[in-house]
């Protein structure tokens, strides 16, 4: 139920994008949280800053053409939505999908407001991305698009400005063929607009890794709260893209075993645990399809075709593939399956009845704002080495990521149990980073 106030906050925003159900599901979300602060803060209204940050400060959607392999003109929508400023320069990654239109970039950018905030690091909120769809294409193909992409992208970032990086279809491949061309374009060797780098070239260690191990540094956390750990239990991670490779990798080393993943052609059921190196190979290398998975792996391992991989029974879930993947009957399923607690690695992985069901059943559920916030963390600190033209070890790298999320989670915590609702990490990630905002925007006059 949402207080008086925002009902009609809610309704504005309803009208005023028409048909962005995303969006509207990721602001309903973040308003549903933050009524017990309008009590304690009446200047928040009174000044309107809710209505301020549902509305992005710039909105950026054009023209991306480009030649495919056979020499025929391919048209798609490039978008940036550079959300709010307050706290830094607009940063968020891109994301290339087939599902990509105005109201998901909205979503994603609002969402990365909150998220960024929670950081406690000097970022602000944007994302962008196209409708492209990368599968099937030549690495050829990817190249000429990402070129056609960032000639118009690039007169609208900066490195004090905007910064991207990936999401979804862009990973280090992409990041390095859009900042080749931002180079060209402008003639600058600025590493800071865009992270996500290869090492070969401004990168930083740990980034790659860095969401699918701060989601697992996030759950260790919670269940460290509650008197428990990873040893032994069985895990089931959706997606195997860059967050659940990475998410099964630091799981697999904290003593926890992953016993499947997916990818839109189904899911692998491996009792052993993963092989990560056969799944890396398969996935970062040969970009192949997980039946290949089973086929080499062998005994022990089955391919299931077109099924949910939430129909596996697992103590943790850490649903790393996309938006709106765990809906009420699968956190059902979930919870009676013996489930304890639950990571997103993706963003807004469960749907609000699913959220629903985790948090009645009293499973201990890190919303993707708190526990996939590593990737834009240590996105932050590539934009730090970068401006202070330094790289740091893996080893020192993976500590501040560490220090981060254990940080992230005792302020989820702590706020939740300051608004009399312990545990609840949804309550605690959105009012902490929606507060960190609010007051940087007051400080700042009415922008
Ligand atoms: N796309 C990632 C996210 O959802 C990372 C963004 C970044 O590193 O800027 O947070």
């Amino acid at each position: 139920m949402l207080h008086e106030k925002l009902s009609s906050i809610y309704d504005n925003v309803l009208r005023r994008n028409p048909g962005e159900i995303e969006f509207h599901q990721a602001v309903r979300e973040v308003l549903e949280s933050i009524g017990p602060v309008l009590g304690k803060h009446p200047e928040y209204a009174e000044s309107k800053i809710i209505e301020r940050i549902c509305e992005p400060e710039r909105q950026i959607i054009f023209r991306v053409p480009w030649l495919d392999d056979r020499g025929e003109v391919q048209i798609n929508r490039g978008f940036r939505v550079e959300f709010n400023s307050a706290l830094g320069p607009y940063k968020g990654g891109l994301r290339f999908h087939p599902s990509v239109y105005l109201g998901i970039v909205k979503f994603l950018g609002f969402e990365q407001i909150f998220k960024n905030g929670l950081t406690g690091l000097p970022i602000g909120g944007g994302k962008g991305g196209s409708d492209f769809d990368p599968k099937g294409r030549s690495d050829r193909e990817v190249m000429r698009f990402c070129q056609s992409f960032m000639t118009e992208l690039y007169r609208h970032i900066g490195e004090y400005t905007d910064v991207p990086a990936g999401d979804i279809g862009v990973g280090g491949r992409e990041v390095g063929y859009l900042f080749g061309q931002y180079k060209r374009i402008t003639n600058r060797y600025e590493s800071g607009v865009i992270t996500g780098k290869g090492l070969a070239y401004g990168g930083a260690q740990v980034r790659k890794e860095a969401t699918g191990y701060g989601c697992a540094f996030f759950v260790e956390e919670m269940l460290k709260a509650r008197g428990t750990s990873f040893d032994g239990r069985r895990v089931v991670v959706s997606g195997s893209g860059n967050v659940a490779v990475y998410s099964i990798e630091k799981v697999t080393q904290l003593g926890g075993l992953v016993v499947a993943c997916s990818d839109s052609s189904g899911y692998i059921l491996d009792e052993k645990g993963i092989d990560l190196e056969l799944l890396k190979q398969i996935k970062e290398v040969e970009r192949a399809r997980l039946d290949v998975y089973a086929a080499r792996r062998g005994e022990g391992a089955t391919f299931v075709p077109d099924r949910n991989v939430w129909d596996v029974p697992c103590e943790v879930a850490m649903p790393s593939a996309t938006q709106n993947e765990i809906t009420g009957k699968d956190a059902a399923t979930l919870v009676a399956g013996g489930l304890v607690a639950v990571g997103e690695g993706a963003n807004m992985p469960t749907t609000p009845e699913g959220i629903k069901v985790f948090l009645d059943a009293g499973v201990a559920f890190g919303p993707g704002k708190a526990a996939n916030a590593g990737g834009v963390a240590t996105s932050a600190l590539e934009m730090q080495q970068n401006a202070s033209r330094d790289s740091w070890t893996f080893e020192f790298s993976e500590h501040r990521l560490q220090e981060i999320m254990s940080d992230i989670h005792d302020r989820c915590l702590q706020t939740a149990d300051e608004y009399g609702m312990p545990g609840n990490y949804v309550a605690g990630a959105n009012i902490d980073g929606f507060r960190r905002v609010a007051d940087a925007m007051l400080a700042l006059g009415l922008i």
